[in-house]
């Protein structure tokens, strides 16, 4: 499945807030939107020639529209794929944007940025695309599967070698959601139970996506 290859910071910049797509960076001064930085220096104003012009009046639909497109950026999904997910939550039982919210969250890739073997999705995504993931025991390279209740997602030999996740597991600060049980050291993860809403901390109106998506 195709993602989103351009500068990630303007999508920060786009939604006026902090989506942690870079990781170590996202922490730094060196985040253009980060409210540490000084005014001068601050580019926590949309993107492109006019992102500083006075802003549309907030209709009801650019809301829906911007918490559709933060949770896109904020799980590294497209468009189409975005959709399709929409339409299974929507013919499962229960609250289609909780459902919607648990299927991101049930991501390959996601459950790898969980783990904190990626500091952000997109390198633990690389993770998964370069093969040093395992569900069950086999490698899957393929970000968007769901894993289930029971699987045990855990990295290859080579990958716990890699300097990158020791560091990110060193370094990163970042809680294992109540949903995921790890290892004692930390390369191995159990997916316990489904997530909850409550267990989701990404900052996403859901129920505005099914708004837009049911006009
Ligand atoms: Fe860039 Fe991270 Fe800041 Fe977003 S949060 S603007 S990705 S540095």
């Amino acid at each position: 499945m195709a993602r989103y290859i351009g500068p990630v910071c303007r999508l920060c910049r786009r939604e006026r807030t902090k989506l942690f797509l870079k990781g170590e960076r996202c922490y730094s001064m060196k985040c253009p939107v980060s409210e540490a930085v000084t005014d001068r220096h601050s580019r926590a104003y949309p993107p492109g020639e006019h992102g500083r012009d006075r802003m549309r009046q907030g209709s009801e639909y650019l809301a829906q529209l911007r918490e559709k497109q933060k949770a896109r950026r904020i799980y590294g999904v497209l468009e189409r794929q975005f959709r399709n997910l929409y339409a299974e939550a929507s013919r499962q039982p229960g609250i289609t944007g909780e459902n919607l919210l648990r299927f991101l969250e049930l991501r390959l890739d996601n459950v790898a940025f969980r783990a904190v073997w990626g500091a952000s999705r997109a390198q633990a995504r690389q993770l998964v695309r370069h093969g040093h993931v395992l569900v069950n025991g086999k490698r899957v390279t393929i970000p968007s599967y769901r894993v289930r209740v029971g699987d045990v997602v855990a990295l290859t030999q080579k990958a716990k070698e890699l300097y990158v996740v020791r560091r990110n597991l060193d370094t990163v600060d970042r809680p294992l959601p109540p949903w995921l049980e790890a290892s004692a050291d930390r390369f191995q993860v159990t997916v316990a139970s489904l997530p909850k809403r409550e267990h989701i901390d990404e900052p996403v109106r859901e129920q505005l996506i099914v708004e837009l998506y049911s006009k």
